[in-house]
């Protein structure tokens, strides 16, 4: 192994592909051609008995790997809210993929710990949250908002004298929990595996753009959890954070942010995420709107106590370290060296480079929102960030127009149920998406109703 570790030749090839890769980006078909997927098959076989040449594997997860990708790096690639990757991002995650870097403990990497505690400064500073907010870094916002109310609920709970870490959950006092009807999926996800339920919550409805109806939340007190959204994954659409927090009374408020938070580093589009400092906890993502590479989720927290109580089950173990121990702030202990990425990502935008990000996937869902329009098909939301729902008829008409574009090869998108109605959802969150991708889009969506005839 040692001797190999000299030996540059798997490593060069693999960036030579890597290379290749990006160069042909913009050939490759954006969502994988039917051959490309049924050659997958070439992996089912058995374990070998021998070890396989480095390079053989090289070889094969190119050959066979990569046109079976997403061409998500490209500018074409609409689906979800993915988001691409800034490149000195992915050039900093080769390197720190390569020192193995365990960022469990300050004692444990040293240089993990450093840009962990970089970053949170920066991020709290960027998003103007409260000078004491925390950080954790965990595999996306699924998981950090699954921390974030379990701090909730741990914080609650200890205000009706109850303590979750020794006691557990059986026998606990009941808490109130209040969540929109229009909450990500993954929130629900977190309330079931927390012991709550997803049935004892209170749902309250939304607006007709998916925003929850501040009149209907109803009289709460310190012990009560509200879940808010910066961010609707439909629509794009935020909750009016100031007035709410104005009726809540003190309860905790979390902040589900996963790609809209960042919008608070605009100066044009902050309005959005006003009074967002005034919650407890806020979840966001690295890998979405901020484009760092996968497996960058943060949970932040107003209440560090609360979160390292939360997280370090065992009193015994409960120690604020001098020098960062970032395991302190989430579920895991040993973890990849989420920082560093997170850091490039940042350091390389500066202030002004995320305002510009955000403001442009903005920019260009209001040009694709109105050249759209003038094609006659119909937008369904109001684009106050970077979604675009569109119609141009009927459930139906809008599946048959999906199907084509998707199997253009040209671009990929999904499509959600919004209002009862089946439609098409294009998110712009790319930084690789010019303007001229939207024209090409535009186009690619008028042809496509050609095909249909319509
Ligand atoms: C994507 C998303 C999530 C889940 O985030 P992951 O990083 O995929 O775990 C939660 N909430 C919203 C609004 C999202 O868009």
């Amino acid at each position: 192994m040692r001797s190999e570790l000299k030996d540059k030749s798997i490593f060069n090839k693999s960036i030579e592909f890597a290379y290749k890769y990006m160069d042909n980006i913009e050939e490759q078909s954006v969502y994988p051609e039917n051959s490309a997927i049924e050659n997958l098959d070439i992996f089912d076989e058995e374990l070998s008995d021998n070890s396989t040449a480095g390079i053989e594997i090289i070889d094969k997860l190119h050959r066979f790997g990569s046109p079976a990708t997403i061409a998500q790096i490209g500018g074409m690639y609409f689906g979800f809210v993915n988001g691409s990757i800034i490149p000195v991002a992915l050039a900093a995650r080769w390197l720190a993929d390569t020192w193995d870097q365990n960022a469990a403990m300050y004692v444990s990497s040293p240089i993990a710990s450093k840009l962990e505690q970089v970053a949170q400064n920066w991020i709290v500073d960027l998003l103007k949250l409260p000078e004491k907010t925390v950080m954790g870094l965990v595999s996306g916002t699924s998981t950090a908002t699954f921390i974030g109310l379990v701090t909730a609920r741990n914080a609650v709970l200890k205000k009706k004298g109850w303590n979750v870490n020794e006691d557990g959950l059986f026998g606990a006092p009941k808490i109130r929990v209040i969540i929109s009807e229009g909450a990500h999926s993954s929130v629900f996800k977190a309330l079931a595996l927390l012991g709550i339920g997803m049935g004892s919550v209170e749902r309250i409805p939304t607006d007709d753009q998916g925003r929850i109806l501040t009149a209907k939340i109803p009289e709460l007190d310190d012990t009560s959890i509200l879940i808010l959204q910066a961010g609707n994954v439909n629509t794009g659409a935020f909750d009016d954070f100031r007035e709410i927090y104005n009726r809540a009374n003190g309860a905790w408020i979390h902040i589900d942010g996963a790609f809209g938070l960042w919008v608070a580093a605009s100066s044009k589009l902050k309005y959005l995420t006003d009074g967002i400092d005034l919650a407890d906890s806020w979840s966001v993502d690295g890998h979405k709107t901020l484009n760092t590479p996968y497996d960058c989720g943060i949970i932040l927290c107003k209440h560090e106590y609360g979160l390292v109580s939360a997280m370090q089950a065992t009193g015994s173990y409960l120690k604020f370290s001098e020098k960062r121990d970032g395991m302190l702030y989430v579920a895991e202990m040993s973890r990849r060296a989420r920082s560093v990425d997170l850091w490039a990502s940042l350091k390389f935008l500066g202030k002004n480079g995320v305002s510009e990000l955000v403001e442009g996937f903005h920019d260009l869902s209001v040009e694709l929102a109105n050249l759209l329009t003038i094609n006659n098909f119909i937008i369904l939301n109001e684009i106050v960030f970077n979604q675009v729902l569109v119609s141009c008829k009927s459930s139906e008409k809008n599946s048959e127009l999906l199907d084509i574009l998707q199997k253009s090869g040209q671009t990929w998108m999904g499509d959600t149920v919004w209002r009862g109605q089946r439609v098409i959802r294009v998110s712009i969150c790319s930084w690789a998406t010019t303007k001229d991708d939207i024209n090409s889009l535009v186009n690619l969506f008028v042809s496509a109703r050609l095909l249909l005839g319509s």
